[in-house]
Protein backbone atom coordinates (compact mmCIF):
# COMPACT_ATOMS: atom_id res chain seq x y z
CA UNK A 1 0.00 0.00 0.00
CA UNK A 2 1.23 3.50 -0.63
CA UNK A 3 1.55 5.49 2.01
CA UNK A 4 -0.71 8.22 0.37
CA UNK A 5 -3.55 6.17 0.47
CA UNK A 6 -2.97 5.26 3.87
CA UNK A 7 -3.17 8.56 5.06
CA UNK A 8 -4.12 11.86 3.39
CA UNK A 9 -5.37 15.71 3.50
CA UNK A 10 -9.02 16.63 3.46
CA UNK A 11 -10.81 19.84 4.47
CA UNK A 12 -11.57 18.05 7.60
CA UNK A 13 -8.30 17.15 7.95
CA UNK A 14 -6.13 14.16 7.90
CA UNK A 15 -8.03 11.13 6.64
CA UNK A 16 -7.77 7.55 6.83
CA UNK A 17 -9.83 5.37 4.59
CA UNK A 18 -8.95 2.21 5.75
CA UNK A 19 -9.70 2.75 9.58
CA UNK A 20 -12.33 5.68 8.95
CA UNK A 21 -11.11 8.37 10.93
CA UNK A 22 -9.60 11.30 11.06
CA UNK A 23 -6.53 12.94 13.27
CA UNK A 24 -6.54 16.24 14.61
CA UNK A 25 -9.91 16.99 12.61
CA UNK A 26 -11.00 20.55 12.24
CA UNK A 27 -14.16 20.25 11.46
CA UNK A 28 -16.74 17.60 13.62
CA UNK A 29 -16.44 14.15 12.12
CA UNK A 30 -17.50 10.94 13.04
CA UNK A 31 -14.48 9.01 14.56
CA UNK A 32 -11.21 11.51 15.22
CA UNK A 33 -7.98 10.84 16.67
CA UNK A 34 -6.38 13.24 18.68
CA UNK A 35 -2.85 14.20 19.34
CA UNK A 36 -2.89 17.16 22.27
CA UNK A 37 -4.92 19.28 23.96
CA UNK A 38 -4.52 22.33 21.93
CA UNK A 39 -7.90 23.89 20.38
CA UNK A 40 -6.34 23.98 16.79
CA UNK A 41 -5.96 20.43 16.98
CA UNK A 42 -8.73 18.97 19.77
CA UNK A 43 -11.90 20.40 19.29
CA UNK A 44 -15.40 19.70 20.00
CA UNK A 45 -18.43 17.82 18.52
CA UNK A 46 -16.76 14.69 17.24
CA UNK A 47 -18.80 11.65 17.74
CA UNK A 48 -16.23 9.00 18.96
CA UNK A 49 -12.41 10.50 20.21
CA UNK A 50 -9.26 8.64 20.92
CA UNK A 51 -6.49 10.40 22.66
CA UNK A 52 -4.69 9.72 26.13
CA UNK A 53 -6.34 9.93 29.05
CA UNK A 54 -5.02 13.15 29.54
CA UNK A 55 -5.64 14.88 26.74
CA UNK A 56 -9.29 13.57 27.26
CA UNK A 57 -9.25 15.09 30.34
CA UNK A 58 -8.02 18.06 28.96
CA UNK A 59 -10.54 17.90 26.41
CA UNK A 60 -13.48 17.60 29.09
CA UNK A 61 -12.13 20.28 31.50
CA UNK A 62 -12.42 23.13 27.80
CA UNK A 63 -15.27 22.10 26.26
CA UNK A 64 -17.32 20.12 29.28
CA UNK A 65 -18.03 16.94 29.81
CA UNK A 66 -20.29 16.64 26.59
CA UNK A 67 -16.96 17.26 24.37
CA UNK A 68 -17.56 14.55 22.38
CA UNK A 69 -20.50 11.62 21.85
CA UNK A 70 -17.69 8.99 23.15
CA UNK A 71 -14.27 8.80 24.09
CA UNK A 72 -11.43 5.77 24.33
CA UNK A 73 -8.59 6.37 26.54
CA UNK A 74 -5.26 4.72 24.88
CA UNK A 75 -2.08 4.32 27.15
CA UNK A 76 1.67 4.89 25.59
CA UNK A 77 2.96 2.26 23.89
CA UNK A 78 -0.87 0.06 24.04
CA UNK A 79 -1.98 -0.67 20.07
CA UNK A 80 -5.62 -0.91 19.09
CA UNK A 81 -7.10 -1.72 15.78
CA UNK A 82 -10.02 0.50 13.96
CA UNK A 83 -10.78 -2.10 10.83
CA UNK A 84 -7.84 -3.58 10.56
CA UNK A 85 -5.86 -0.24 10.95
CA UNK A 86 -2.64 -0.63 14.12
CA UNK A 87 -2.77 2.42 15.83
CA UNK A 88 -0.11 3.11 18.51
CA UNK A 89 -0.11 6.04 20.69
CA UNK A 90 3.98 7.40 21.89
CA UNK A 91 5.38 10.54 23.73
CA UNK A 92 5.74 14.12 22.21
CA UNK A 93 7.06 15.69 24.76
CA UNK A 94 4.76 18.67 24.23
CA UNK A 95 2.37 19.26 26.57
CA UNK A 96 0.75 17.08 29.17
CA UNK A 97 -0.64 13.91 27.25
CA UNK A 98 0.72 15.17 23.73
CA UNK A 99 0.98 12.16 21.57
CA UNK A 100 2.44 11.33 18.34
CA UNK A 101 -0.05 8.72 16.40
CA UNK A 102 1.76 5.58 14.87
CA UNK A 103 -0.65 4.11 12.28
CA UNK A 104 0.01 1.16 10.48
CA UNK A 105 -1.43 -1.02 7.63
CA UNK A 106 -0.25 -3.83 4.80
CA UNK A 107 3.39 -3.18 6.02
CA UNK A 108 2.91 0.82 5.82
CA UNK A 109 4.00 2.70 9.01
CA UNK A 110 2.99 6.74 9.51
CA UNK A 111 3.62 8.72 11.97
CA UNK A 112 1.93 12.06 12.70
CA UNK A 113 3.75 13.86 15.37
CA UNK A 114 1.09 16.78 15.91
CA UNK A 115 3.34 19.30 17.78
CA UNK A 116 6.21 17.96 19.67
CA UNK A 117 9.91 19.07 21.07
CA UNK A 118 13.36 17.02 22.39
CA UNK A 119 14.08 19.44 25.17
CA UNK A 120 13.52 18.10 28.64
CA UNK A 121 10.18 19.08 30.12
CA UNK A 122 9.53 17.95 33.31
CA UNK A 123 5.63 18.74 32.66
CA UNK A 124 5.41 16.20 30.39
CA UNK A 125 6.75 13.05 29.01
CA UNK A 126 9.93 12.81 26.82
CA UNK A 127 9.33 12.49 23.32
CA UNK A 128 10.11 9.06 22.36
CA UNK A 129 11.28 8.45 18.31
CA UNK A 130 9.11 5.99 16.33
CA UNK A 131 10.76 4.21 13.64
CA UNK A 132 8.51 4.78 10.30
CA UNK A 133 8.13 4.87 6.42
CA UNK A 134 6.51 8.15 6.74
CA UNK A 135 7.33 11.06 9.42
CA UNK A 136 4.84 13.40 9.65
CA UNK A 137 6.51 16.41 11.24
CA UNK A 138 5.20 20.05 11.98
CA UNK A 139 7.31 22.75 11.09
CA UNK A 140 6.01 26.14 13.20
CA UNK A 141 9.76 26.98 14.01
CA UNK A 142 11.00 25.56 10.33
CA UNK A 143 13.63 28.31 9.46
CA UNK A 144 17.39 27.78 9.86
CA UNK A 145 17.03 30.94 11.83
CA UNK A 146 15.40 29.48 14.95
CA UNK A 147 17.68 28.81 17.58
CA UNK A 148 15.92 28.56 20.95
CA UNK A 149 18.09 29.15 23.89
CA UNK A 150 18.57 27.34 27.35
CA UNK A 151 14.77 27.62 28.58
CA UNK A 152 17.04 28.09 32.06
CA UNK A 153 18.77 30.98 30.93
CA UNK A 154 15.58 32.75 30.30
CA UNK A 155 14.21 32.50 33.60
CA UNK A 156 17.45 33.61 34.64
CA UNK A 157 16.35 36.45 33.19
CA UNK A 158 13.57 36.67 34.99
CA UNK A 159 15.11 36.09 38.25
CA UNK A 160 17.24 38.91 37.85
CA UNK A 161 15.08 41.19 36.72
CA UNK A 162 13.20 39.92 40.33
CA UNK A 163 16.00 40.86 42.18
CA UNK A 164 16.86 44.10 40.57
CA UNK A 165 12.95 45.38 40.58
CA UNK A 166 11.38 44.70 43.23
CA UNK A 167 8.90 46.35 43.36
CA UNK A 168 7.83 46.03 40.66
CA UNK A 169 5.03 42.96 39.54
CA UNK A 170 6.21 40.75 36.94
CA UNK A 171 3.32 40.19 35.00
CA UNK A 172 3.96 36.95 32.27
CA UNK A 173 1.94 36.21 29.49
CA UNK A 174 1.90 32.68 28.76
CA UNK A 175 -0.54 30.37 27.01
CA UNK A 176 -3.21 28.40 29.09
CA UNK A 177 -2.19 24.77 28.39
CA UNK A 178 1.14 23.63 28.93
CA UNK A 179 3.41 27.04 28.54
CA UNK A 180 2.34 28.59 31.61
CA UNK A 181 2.48 25.31 33.50
CA UNK A 182 5.97 24.79 32.13
CA UNK A 183 7.12 28.02 33.40
CA UNK A 184 6.18 27.63 36.71
CA UNK A 185 7.99 24.58 36.53
CA UNK A 186 10.84 26.04 35.30
CA UNK A 187 10.47 28.92 37.60
CA UNK A 188 10.57 26.47 40.46
CA UNK A 189 13.75 24.68 39.11
CA UNK A 190 15.31 27.76 39.45
CA UNK A 191 14.65 27.97 43.05
CA UNK A 192 12.06 30.47 43.47
CA UNK A 193 9.67 28.91 46.33
CA UNK A 194 7.62 32.22 47.18
CA UNK A 195 3.41 31.88 46.31
CA UNK A 196 3.10 32.27 42.35
CA UNK A 197 -0.36 34.36 41.36
CA UNK A 198 -2.23 33.00 38.64
CA UNK A 199 -5.49 35.03 36.86
CA UNK A 200 -8.65 32.71 36.92
CA UNK A 201 -8.20 31.21 33.08
CA UNK A 202 -5.29 29.56 34.54
CA UNK A 203 -6.43 27.73 37.42
CA UNK A 204 -8.42 25.08 36.15
CA UNK A 205 -5.67 23.66 33.95
CA UNK A 206 -2.96 24.40 36.69
CA UNK A 207 -4.74 22.62 39.39
CA UNK A 208 -5.06 19.48 36.69
CA UNK A 209 -1.54 19.59 36.20
CA UNK A 210 -0.89 19.65 40.28
CA UNK A 211 -3.51 16.03 39.87
CA UNK A 212 -1.23 13.96 38.05
CA UNK A 213 1.93 14.93 40.20
CA UNK A 214 3.14 17.78 38.44
CA UNK A 215 5.55 20.48 40.97
CA UNK A 216 3.68 23.85 40.48
CA UNK A 217 4.99 25.16 43.92
CA UNK A 218 2.14 27.29 45.51
CA UNK A 219 -0.74 29.14 43.34
CA UNK A 220 -2.76 31.83 44.80
CA UNK A 221 -5.54 33.64 42.39
CA UNK A 222 -4.17 36.89 40.64
CA UNK A 223 -7.43 38.69 42.57
CA UNK A 224 -7.52 41.95 43.81
CA UNK A 225 -10.32 41.68 46.52
CA UNK A 226 -8.29 40.73 49.30
CA UNK A 227 -5.32 42.74 49.91
CA UNK A 228 -5.51 45.62 47.41
CA UNK A 229 -2.81 46.03 44.81
CA UNK A 230 -0.08 45.88 47.35
CA UNK A 231 0.06 42.09 47.69
CA UNK A 232 1.67 42.14 43.76
CA UNK A 233 4.82 44.29 44.45
CA UNK A 234 7.47 42.37 43.39
CA UNK A 235 5.43 39.22 42.85
CA UNK A 236 5.43 37.21 39.99
CA UNK A 237 1.80 37.30 37.99
CA UNK A 238 0.85 34.62 35.41
CA UNK A 239 -1.70 35.36 32.81
CA UNK A 240 -3.30 34.02 29.85
CA UNK A 241 -1.86 36.75 26.50
CA UNK A 242 -5.19 37.57 25.81
CA UNK A 243 -5.80 39.38 29.75
CA UNK A 244 -2.66 41.78 29.22
CA UNK A 245 -5.25 43.99 27.05
CA UNK A 246 -7.90 43.96 29.74
CA UNK A 247 -8.48 45.55 32.77
CA UNK A 248 -7.15 42.87 34.64
CA UNK A 249 -3.73 43.84 33.86
CA UNK A 250 -3.87 47.15 34.61
CA UNK A 251 -5.11 46.23 38.46
CA UNK A 252 -1.16 45.90 39.07
CA UNK A 253 1.32 48.86 39.95
CA UNK A 254 4.20 49.67 37.60
CA UNK A 255 3.80 46.04 36.00
CA UNK A 256 6.84 44.48 34.26
CA UNK A 257 5.69 43.41 31.08
CA UNK A 258 6.69 39.67 29.90
CA UNK A 259 5.84 37.25 27.44
CA UNK A 260 6.96 33.65 27.55
CA UNK A 261 6.94 31.82 24.04
CA UNK A 262 9.27 30.26 21.22
CA UNK A 263 8.62 33.74 18.96
CA UNK A 264 9.92 35.48 21.22
CA UNK A 265 12.87 35.44 19.49
CA UNK A 266 11.78 38.02 16.66
CA UNK A 267 12.38 41.34 18.42
CA UNK A 268 9.67 42.69 16.67
CA UNK A 269 7.00 40.29 18.25
CA UNK A 270 7.86 41.33 21.35
CA UNK A 271 8.37 45.33 20.66
CA UNK A 272 4.63 44.96 18.90
CA UNK A 273 3.21 43.35 22.28
CA UNK A 274 4.64 45.78 23.88
CA UNK A 275 7.28 43.01 25.74
CA UNK A 276 9.45 44.16 27.95
CA UNK A 277 11.50 41.07 28.60
CA UNK A 278 10.64 38.47 26.33
CA UNK A 279 11.87 35.32 27.37
CA UNK A 280 12.26 32.75 24.38
CA UNK A 281 10.20 29.29 26.25
CA UNK A 282 8.76 27.49 22.93
CA UNK A 283 7.06 24.09 23.01
CA UNK A 284 8.24 23.13 19.60
CA UNK A 285 11.33 21.80 17.76
CA UNK A 286 13.51 24.67 17.10
CA UNK A 287 15.11 23.98 13.41
CA UNK A 288 18.35 22.11 14.57
CA UNK A 289 15.66 19.90 16.74
CA UNK A 290 14.05 19.59 13.21
CA UNK A 291 16.86 18.27 11.92
CA UNK A 292 18.20 16.12 14.67
CA UNK A 293 14.68 14.60 14.51
CA UNK A 294 14.96 14.18 10.74
CA UNK A 295 18.52 12.32 10.89
CA UNK A 296 17.38 9.98 13.85
CA UNK A 297 14.48 8.50 12.09
CA UNK A 298 15.80 8.39 8.70
CA UNK A 299 12.26 7.46 7.67
CA UNK A 300 11.39 6.53 3.98
CA UNK A 301 9.96 10.68 3.26
CA UNK A 302 8.89 13.42 4.92
CA UNK A 303 5.68 15.24 4.85
CA UNK A 304 5.59 19.07 6.38
CA UNK A 305 3.01 20.79 8.20
CA UNK A 306 2.24 23.80 10.62
CA UNK A 307 4.76 26.83 9.49
CA UNK A 308 7.19 26.80 7.38
CA UNK A 309 6.37 23.70 5.24
CA UNK A 310 8.67 24.90 1.87
CA UNK A 311 12.20 25.32 4.09
CA UNK A 312 12.20 22.19 5.56
CA UNK A 313 10.82 20.73 2.31
CA UNK A 314 13.64 22.22 0.61
CA UNK A 315 16.30 20.78 3.33
CA UNK A 316 14.85 17.47 3.10
CA UNK A 317 15.63 17.47 -0.70
CA UNK A 318 18.85 18.75 -0.65
CA UNK A 319 19.42 15.76 1.86
CA UNK A 320 18.26 12.91 0.04
CA UNK A 321 14.94 12.66 1.56
CA UNK A 322 11.30 12.55 0.00
CA UNK A 323 9.33 14.61 1.37
CA UNK A 324 6.50 17.15 0.71
CA UNK A 325 3.95 19.98 2.22
CA UNK A 326 0.93 18.67 3.22
CA UNK A 327 -0.73 22.27 2.90
CA UNK A 328 -3.36 21.63 5.91
CA UNK A 329 -5.19 24.31 6.98
CA UNK A 330 -6.76 25.14 10.32
CA UNK A 331 -3.71 25.06 12.77
CA UNK A 332 -2.54 27.73 14.67
CA UNK A 333 -1.01 26.56 17.17
CA UNK A 334 -2.27 28.38 20.69
CA UNK A 335 0.52 26.84 23.04
CA UNK A 336 4.13 28.32 21.00
ZN1 LIG B 1 0.19 22.34 20.28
Amino acid sequence: MKPEALLFPTPAGLYCPVGDFYVDPVRPVDRALITHGHSDHARSGHGRVLATRQTLDIMALRYGVDFAGSEQAIDFGETIHLNGVEIGFHPAGHVLGSAQIAIEHAGVRIVVSGDYKRRPDATCTAFVPVPCDVFITEATFGLPVFHHPDPALEIGKLLASLEQFPQRSHLIGAYALGKAQRVISLIRQGGYDKPIYIHGALAKLCDYYSSQGIELGELRPATIENGGASQFEGAVVIGPPSAFNDRWARRFNDPLAIFASGWMMVRQRAKQRGVELPLVISDHCDWPELIETIGELKPGAIWVTHGREEALVRWCELNGIAAKPLHLVGYEDEGD
